[in-house]
C-alpha cells in the first residue's frame, strides 16, 4: 500500500487517483478549484465518465480515496506526488507550463520526506527536469532527498475507468532505478507491461503515440477525400488496410477529424517543440491542417443537399467531441456551428450529455433543445456531428416525419449507405458514395 496524493483532480488525476485507490492504495485527490473538490466531497463527479461516481463512491466508502484542496498538507502526507494538472495550448500552439510549474514550487515547499515526484500530464521533454530544478530551489531543507518519475497517462475519455484498470502499457521514465521500480511496483495490480526508459524518452512516448494516432485520423479523412471522388467506399477501404497487421483497424474511422484535449494541443506543442529544436516537422504540419479543413466538409455536403444555407433550419445532433463524453475542448461543432450561422443557417442541437458544456462555451450561436426529437422537429435537415449511441439508434423513419425533407449528412458515418437508400433519404456521409 502507497500513499499517494494526485494534484489535479480532472479527467486524469480523478480517474487514475481512484484507480489507485481501487488497487489497494490510501489516494488523496486535490485541485486548486474548490467547488470540484465540495462537490469530491458530497459524493458528486464534476465530470461525465461512465462507472467513476460508483468507483469514487466505493473507495470513499473503504476510507481509501479522500479529497482536499489543502495541497501543502496533501503532499507532506504522502510518499508519491503525481501531477496531473492541465497544459493547455499556449500563445504559440506550445504547452503553457504554468499549472505544472506551480505544482512543483508547491512541492519544493512542501517537501518533508523523501517522496517520488510523477508526471502524469503531458509535457514537453525536458519538463522532468525543470520540475527537478524548481523543486530544489523551493525546498526549505536540503537535505530531503526526492527523484522525479515521468509515467504519461494514455487513457481515452469515455472509457478512461476501463482504460486505467486494464492499461496496455505503463510507460515510466526515471533517472533513479529505485524510482522506477517503485512506480512499476505500484503498478503490478493492473498488471500491465511495463516499458522503463529515460525521462526524456517517455515524455517524448506520449506526443509521438498521439501525433501518430492524429496522422492516422488525418491519412483516412484524405482517403475519404479521395474515395467520394472516385466510386470508392472508405469504409470498405479501410476494412481492407487494417487487415495488414503493419496497418491495424484502428483508428481508421473516416469522419470530421479529430478534436477533444489532447489530439489538437499535443500535435501543436509537439511541431513547436520541434520548430525550438531546429526540425519543421512539415508532415505534423499538414496532419494539423488537414484535420482544420476537414471539419468544414459537412458544411459543403449541407451546401450541397440545400443548395444555399441562408435561412435554413439545420437539426446538429451531437456536440460532443466523442461519445460517452461531456468535454467540449476543440469539439468540431464548436467550429462547424458558427460556420453554419456564418452562412445563413439556423441551428437546433441536441446532445445527450454536453449540452451545457456546450452552452458555455457557443451558446450563442444555436437553441438547444432536452431530446434529439424536439431538435430536429421542422428541420431542413439534420447533421451528425457525435456517434452517440442515442443518435446511432434513432429511429429513421420518425426523423423522417420531424423533418421538412428527409436530409441527413452524417460526419460519423453512423449508418449504412444501403439502409439510407432502402429508407429514401437523401444521404452524405464521409468517403462513401452520397444518395442522392
Ligand atoms: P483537466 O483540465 O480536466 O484537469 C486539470 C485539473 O488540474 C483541473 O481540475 C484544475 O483545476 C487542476 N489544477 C490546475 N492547477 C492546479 C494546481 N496548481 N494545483 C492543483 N490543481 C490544479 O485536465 P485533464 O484532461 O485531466 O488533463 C491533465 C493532463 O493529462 C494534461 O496534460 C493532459 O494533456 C493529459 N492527458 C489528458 C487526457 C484526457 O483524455 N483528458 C488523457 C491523457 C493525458
Amino acid at each position: 500500500m502507497e500513499k499517494i496524493t494526485v494534484v489535479g483532480s480532472g479527467y486524469v488525476g480523478l480517474v487514475s487517483g481512484t484507480c489507485f485507490s481501487e488497487i489497494g492504495n490510501r489516494v488523496i485527490c486535490c485541485d486548486v478549484d474548490p467547488f470540484k473538490i465540495a462537490m469530491l466531497r458530497k459524493g458528486e463527479i464534476p465530470i461525465y465518465e461512465p462507472g467513476l461516481k460508483e468507483l469514487v463512491k466505493k473507495n470513499v466508502d473503504a476510507d481509501r480515496l479522500f479529497f482536499t484542496s489543502e495541497i501543502g498538507d496533501a503532499i507532506e502526507a504522502s510518499d508519491i506526488i503525481y501531477i496531473a494538472v492541465g497544459t493547455p495550448m499556449g500563445d504559440n500552439g506550445e504547452a503553457d507550463m504554468r499549472y505544472v510549474h506551480e505544482v512543483a514550487r508547491t512541492i519544493g515547499k512542501h517537501l518533508n520526506s523523501y517522496k517520488i515526484i510523477v508526471n502524469k500530464s503531458t509535457v514537453p521533454v525536458g519538463t522532468g527536469e525543470q520540475v527537478r530544478q524548481i523543486i530544489m530551489e523551493n525546498r526549505k531543507n536540503r537535505f530531503v532527498q526526492f527523484d522525479v518519475v515521468s509515467n504519461p497517462e494514455f487513457l481515452r475519455e469515455g472509457s478512461a475507468i476501463e482504460d486505467c484498470m486494464n492499461m496496455e502499457r505503463a510507460v515510466i521514465g526515471a533517472t533513479s532505478d529505485k524510482a522506477a521500480k517503485r512506480i512499476a511496483d505500484l503498478h503490478a495490480p493492473f498488471r500491465t507491461r511495463i516499458f522503463q526508459t529515460n525521462l526524456e524518452s517517455a515524455e517524448m512516448i506520449k506526443y509521438a503515440a498521439n501525433a501518430f494516432l492524429a496522422t492516422k485520423i488525418s491519412f483516412i479523412n484524405g482517403i475519404a477525400n479521395v474515395c467520394e471522388r472516385v466510386g470508392a467506399d472508405v469504409t470498405s477501404v479501410a476494412a481492407g488496410m487494417g487487415l495488414d497487421s503493419r496497418i491495424g483497424a484502428k483508428f481508421l474511422q473516416a469522419g470530421i477529424g479529430y478534436g477533444g484535449s489532447c489530439f489538437p494541443k499535443d500535435t501543436f506543442a509537439l511541431s513547436y517543440i520541434a520548430e525550438e529544436a531546429g526540425f519543421d516537422f512539415s508532415l505534423l504540419k499538414s496532419v494539423i491542417a488537414a484535420n482544420d479543413e476537414q471539419r468544414l466538409v459537412v458544411v459543403d455536403k449541407l451546401k450541397q443537399a440545400l443548395g444555399c444555407l441562408e435561412g435554413k433550419k439545420i437539426g446538429v445532433l451531437g456536440l460532443a467531441f466523442k461519445p460517452n463524453t461531456d468535454d467540449m475542448r476543440y469539439a468540431p461543432s464548436l467550429t462547424i456551428i458558427p460556420e453554419l450561422v456564418r452562412l445563413g443557417a439556423y441551428v437546433r442541437a441536441y446532445d445527450p450529455i454536453a449540452m451545457q458544456a456546450a452552452r458555455n462555451q457557443i451558446a450563442e450561436y444555436y437553441e438547444d433543445f432536452e431530446t434529439l426529437e424536439e431538435a430536429l422537429e421542422g428541420c431542413d435537415a439534420c447533421l451528425i456531428l457525435t456517434e452517440w449511441s442515442e443518435i446511432v439508434e434513432m429511429d429513421l423513419a420518425r426523423v423522417k416525419q420531424l423533418l421538412t425533407a428527409p436530409i441527413i449528412v452524417d460526419g460519423r458515418n453512423c449508418f449504412s449507405v444501403r439502409e439510407m437508400k432502402e429508407r429514401e433519404f437523401v444521404y452524405y456521409s464521409v468517403g462513401r458514395p452520397a444518395v442522392t
